[in-house]
């Protein structure tokens, strides 16, 4: 459960922003979600909807983008996304690799009134 940890980080960097921009009311919440990052869409919008009740945010939209599972060979160098069941690196078929993208979570960007 990641969840609920990453949403009331993202309302308090939300809040502090509309507070800067005056901004009335959060439309719109744009989030980065890497597919290794173990978070549901859905429980992301249920502790969303719980956390935002009462603040300028309640009812704010979120948006959901995924970003791929990239790793990188620890022989060879090569960078590549995951493509079905093969983790092995697919130019010298080493199995020594390392995640570098998509364990990520982040607030992209706001939509505020
Ligand atoms: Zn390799």
């Amino acid at each position: 459960m990641h969840e609920l940890p990453f949403v009331e980080s993202v309302l308090k960097i939300t809040m502090e922003q509309t507070e800067q921009a005056k901004a009335k009311r959060v439309v719109g919440v744009n989030l980065v979600i890497g597919d290794l990052a173990s978070m549901v869409d859905e429980s992301v919008q249920f502790y969303w909807d719980i956390v935002s009740e009462g603040t300028i945010a309640e009812g704010a939209k979120l948006h959901f983008k995924r970003l791929p599972a990239v790793f990188q060979c620890k022989d060879c160098g090569t960078k590549y996304q995951l493509d079905g069941q093969h983790l092995a690196c697919p130019k010298c078929g080493s199995t020594r690799v390392s995640i570098v993208g998509g364990d990520e979570a982040r607030l992209e960007s706001i939509e505020v009134e």
